[in-house]
């Protein structure tokens, strides 16, 4: 029989009504001859409450305890989905991730997949269970502990069960009706794309979009997975949402296709550093250690001597992570410095900051993209703190009050109202 993997997000099993809100859209699928994988989410709010629950148990907590904690939310709506189901008369069945079992790497909140071997269900499938109704978000390391894959992880399991099982589609169900030009909920004008390329979602994703996690798109390109997002709350087809497929599919062509934001990030300075080979590994590498997520670099051009000790020039480096790692970057620079690692006269935190980026694939063959961003911001007064390119992207580090003006900004300079 044909197969469908549908992931359901935590706003669409926020409750019981939704529970059976997302049941009958399964029951639909299996009624037009689909056997169907389900991969839930926790309802909404509860993965951020047992994370609450576990940092206020212990602040330095062990990761595996962690994971076995915050990853209860979705055995709890898996039993209910199997259960709503099975009231609809729709044999089904709930998995938790290691009774699959569902292999991953042992890196504790940032686990990858190993392998889904698919033997158990396909066993029950040829029963003739019509639905699996997997726990999303979690699975089983190699040390038989349970991991979790970041949050945003249950679409990732739903985009490697697609995989896995050879499904017609992956569809992801949430509370927007497709991918729009930046996040709905910043601008009334954002619009909703019918289509967008593997590359663009997955720099969309990266820089801070988080309709999808961004794994699961790298996952859905690496595997021809047909990806889509769609509204668990409209009364939804084949057509409806937004499709994640090759460039090739796609009609549309203009130079940006949306606008990014990633509100909660940090800009770290360090003032006067030796410019000399080893400096900036050290320095990355102290952080790195420390698990310090960096992102934007920039060392600025060096001009006097470090000191009388210390000839030859100085520099500066600055660079950002998200604001939650602060606490540990400042700890692994501190204790570098008191090492004798690396030299600075000065640390300084700006946790203050937001990151605003503009994607797409028409940048590659475009002069000209950079100054209308920077042209766009400086109208309104916004100051560019960093600065950082590739070939479909530029991102800018402003001030956090001004993101949302950033983001309207750059909707409105690129025309993404319009369709192309
Ligand atoms: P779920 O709980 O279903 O996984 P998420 O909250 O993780 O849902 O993702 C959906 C949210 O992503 C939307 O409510 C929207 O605010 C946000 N979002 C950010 N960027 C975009 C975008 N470009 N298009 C659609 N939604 C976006
Ligand atoms: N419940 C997890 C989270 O909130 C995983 C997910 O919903 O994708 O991050
Ligand atoms: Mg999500």
């Amino acid at each position: 029989m044909p197969l469908l993997v549908m992931k359901f997000g935590g706003t669409s099993v926020a409750d019981l009504d939704r529970i059976a809100n997302a049941a009958g859209k399964v029951a639909r699928e299996v009624e037009r001859g689909y056997d169907v994988i389900v991969i839930v989410s926790a309802m909404a709010g509860k993965t951020n409450e047992l994370v609450r629950w576990v940092e206020s148990t212990s602040p330095f907590f062990d990761a595996r305890e962690y994971d076995a904690v915050v990853a209860s939310g979705e055995n709890v709506t898996a039993g209910l989905m199997a259960l709503r189901l099975q009231e609809l008369g729709v044999p089904a069945r709930s998995w938790q991730g290691w009774q699959v079992p569902i292999l991953t790497t042992s890196a504790h909140s940032a686990a990858r997949f190993v392998d889904i071997p698919r033997d158990n269900i396909d066993a029950k499938f040829a029963e003739g269970m019509r639905v699996a109704v997997v726990a999303g978000f979690q699975g089983l390391s190699p040390e038989n502990r349970i991991t979790t894959l970041g949050r945003g992880g249950s679409d990732t399991t739903a985009v490697a069960f697609a995989a896995a099982f050879g499904a017609e589609r992956c569809d992801i169900y949430t509370d927007v009706d497709g991918i729009y030009t930046t996040d709905p909920r910043i601008t009334s004008k954002a619009r909703k794309l019918t289509r967008i390329s593997f590359e663009e979602m997955l720099e969309l994703a990266s820089l801070g979009a988080k309709v999808l996690q961004t794994r699961s798109v790298e996952l859905a390109m690496r595997y021809k997975v047909r990806l889509r997002v769609l509204s668990s709350f409209d009364d939804t087809d084949e057509t409806s949402g937004t499709l994640v497929c090759d460039e090739e599919e796609i009609m549309e062509s203009k130079v940006v296709s949306g606008v990014a934001h990633s509100r909660d990030e940090a800009k770290i300075t360090l003032f006067t550093i030796e410019d000399r080979p080893g400096i900036a590994a050290s320095i990355f590498g102290a952080l790195a250690e420390a698990g310090v997520n960096v992102d934007m670099i920039v060392q600025n051009i060096s001009e006097k001597d470090y000191d009388d000790e210390h000839p030859g020039a100085v520099t500066d480096m600055t660079f950002s992570c998200p604001v939650d790692q602060v606490p540990r970057a400042r700890k692994a620079l501190e204790a570098a410095l008191e090492r004798n690692l690396i030299k600075y006269d000065e640390l300084i935190i700006d946790t203050e900051v937001a990151k605003v980026s503009i994607v797409g694939i028409g940048m590659r063959s475009q002069a000209g993209v950079a100054a209308r961003m920077f042209e766009a911001l400086a109208a309104e007064g916004i100051n560019i703190k960093v600065i950082a390119t590739s070939e479909i992207k530029i991102s800018v580090m402003i001030d956090r009050k001004y993101m949302e003006l950033a983001v309207q900004t750059l909707h409105d300079a690129f025309e993404l109202e319009k369709a192309g």
